[in-house]
């Protein structure tokens, strides 16, 4: 979000982009917050922006971010070439449209779709708005089984973990669903199906599990509340469904836990979403969602709309939407293969589990997670320490590394984390240079015993 900014309150000169390439072209400064009068020439432009841009971070050092921040030149080309494709323009770019369709099967089958179903799904502008959708179906399902029942349909409730991506807490206040977290507890920082199901009832539209939490990495047992919940549906009648959020593991676990049963193996997985710019490894942003079965998804949730010509069906949150996201998806399935994620994934946790196992042996640091779901872990400071997570990654960020520090929620907002997302790109020697600085950084605390910790600090938005 932002705020319209009050000229008023800042110094002319803050109000103004001063060109250096400007020359002849442009004598005048230019406005920042008001649209300029006149034009400017392209290649003025161009550098104006490519030099402020400077500023963002390396996104190569960023071990914050989830997203793809590395593509092939040939992906990158063919992405150039599609981007004046409209995702919506199904009927004009049927091409287009029959790459998304290979996508959603290609998917499906990745995560066993049964084979008498017909699996059904679309791709989003990233995981969250597939959330929005996945979560819309599991509503309009309840609340027809409700009304088929003749009972009250009011007071729907989604069962997750407190780890929960910020997405889905949003599908909550924006469907009007109860959230009902299950809390952190000791060492347990996700969701088991024990406590899942204490806030299970006839109102619950659906469990929500997480192949890869964004705190630490780190699976939730699907299998475990699957089995449990098909025996609490028994017992009771009920028909309370998961949505798997597979966000990051939907684009691992098929390819470095291929036995691991987290998907559509399990009858009561009705749906699962995953970031296709995440380990999908595409640039931002593109999502997918798939359901098991196109029952799951309620027909007056699909709209149909003859003014691009055709009958499209379509269930989405915006209309017009890029198409060479998904162009790019495409590229990376038939590049890659199954064998090329693999290899490409398993590299990245080497390095995540490398990079663990030795910030482990620093001293200092103890392990939350270690890389070895997906190349995600986060690890703490001890206590005792003259330094705190905070302090670390103020430190880092001097030498460009971008490695988050945020508390955990409820019940363990006492711990404090430092987060390394190890991507395609985050090669070991860059682990080792890390590493160098992270020694660096704990000796520069430690050489100063006057220092005390950074109690906070962090803006980072999980
Ligand atoms: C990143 C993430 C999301 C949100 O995905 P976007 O593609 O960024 O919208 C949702 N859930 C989990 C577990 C995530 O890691």
């Amino acid at each position: 979000m932002h705020k319209k900014v009050d000229l008023s309150e800042l110094s002319p000169a803050d109000t103004m982009l001063t060109p250096a390439y400007g020359g002849r072209a442009v004598n005048e400064p230019v406005p920042k917050y008001e649209m300029p009068a006149g034009e400017l020439p392209p290649e003025t432009v161009y550098n104006l922006i490519h030099d402020e841009l400077m500023l963002d971070g390396n996104s190569r050092l960023n071990l914050a971010t989830f997203v793809t921040t590395w593509m092939e030149p040939q992906a990158a080309k063919l992405m150039a070439e599609t981007f004046d494709k409209n995702m919506i323009d199904k009927d004009e770019y049927p091409q287009t449209a029959e790459i998304e369709l290979r996508c959603v099967n290609i998917l499906s089958r990745l995560w066993n779709a049964p084979k008498q179903a017909t699996a059904t799904g679309c791709s989003t502008i990233g995981s969250s708005e597939a959330a929005m959708l996945g979560g819309m179906a599991l509503k309009w399902k309840w609340r027809d089984r409700r009304k088929a029942q003749g009972k009250p349909h009011d007071k729907p409730n989604m069962v997750m973990g407190i780890n929960v991506q910020v997405c889905w807490e949003k599908f909550c206040r924006y469907w009007e669903i109860e959230p009902r977290f299950v809390p952190m507890e000791g060492d347990r920082y996700c969701l088991n199906a024990e406590e899942a199901l204490k806030l299970v009832d006839e109102n619950t539209i659906g469990v929500v599990v997480i192949m890869g939490s964004t705190f630490d990495g780190r699976y939730e047992n699907v299998k475990e509340v699957n089995d449990a919940l098909e025996k609490l549906n028994a017992d009771t009648g009920w028909e309370v469904p998961i949505h798997v959020d597979g966000a990051s593991g939907g684009m691992v676990a098929p390819f470095l836990q291929p036995d691991l049963e987290w998907d559509f193996r399990l009858p009561l997985v009705k749906s699962i979403n995953t970031s296709g710019h995440k380990f999908g490894l595409v640039y931002p942003g593109v999502g997918w969602i798939i359901w098991r079965d196109q029952a799951e998804l309620p027909d007056d949730l699909v709209f149909h709309c003859n003014y691009l010509g055709g009958d499209l069906p379509n269930f989405a949150l915006n209309f017009s939407r890029p198409g060479n996201q998904v162009v790019a998806q495409y590229y990376n399935f038939l590049r890659l293969g199954q064998e090329g994620y693999r290899q490409i994934h398993e590299a990245s946790r080497e390095v995540a589990m490398f990079l663990s196992g030795e910030i482990a042996k620093i001293g200092p640091f103890e392990l939350i997670s270690d890389g070895s779901d997906i190349p995600v872990f986060a690890f703490a400071v001890k206590p005792r320490n003259n330094f705190s997570v905070f302090d670390i990654s103020d430190k880092m960020r001097e030498r460009g590394w971008l490695l988050p520090a945020y508390t955990f929620p409820k019940n363990r907002d006492d711990l404090a984390v430092l987060r390394a997302v190890c991507k395609e790109g985050f090669t070991r020697d860059m682990a080792n240079m890390l590493l160098i600085d992270l020694r660096r950084a704990v000796e520069h605390f430690q050489s100063q015993p006057e220092h005390t910790a950074k109690v906070s600090g962090s803006n980072f938005h999980h």
